[in-house]
């Protein structure tokens, strides 16, 4: 499959991994919005949030973040999963978003 998340996990293609387990692996977003932006995936493909078809999926995403922000000292960050291009999905591949280091806005744009 020609996934670009799946070749950063298979390591097929370089990234700036901060984190990996067994399940997920997060690495710095190549176009950060943010002085912290990186993206945690599963392993796994799947499209996006409606693809999923195990609650493991999301306990294995979501309890990688806040080891990953206690080892870079973050208390405080804004996390975001874009569903759909129109709410600004480009990869396929689903990805939470952390970002941290400045003021957030809400709602977001
Ligand atoms: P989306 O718009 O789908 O929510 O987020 C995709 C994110 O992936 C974007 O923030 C974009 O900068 C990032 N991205 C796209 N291609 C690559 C890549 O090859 N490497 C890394 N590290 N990030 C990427
Ligand atoms: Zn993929």
């Amino acid at each position: 499959m020609d996934c670009i998340f799946c070749k950063i996990a298979n390591k097929e293609i370089p990234a700036d991994i901060v984190y990996e387990d067994a399940n997920v692996i997060a690495f710095n977003d190549l176009n950060p919005q943010a002085p912290v932006h990186f993206l945690v995936i599963p392993k796994k493909h799947y499209e996006s949030l409606n693809n999923i078809d195990s609650d493991e999926v999301f306990k294995n995403l979501f309890s990688a973040i806040p080891k990953i922000t206690k080892k870079l000292g973050i208390e405080e960050y804004r996390t975001v999963v874009n569903t759909g291009e129109s709410a600004g999905q480009t990869v396929f591949h689903i990805h939470v978003h952390v970002m941290a280091g400045r003021e957030f806005k809400w709602p977001a744009g």
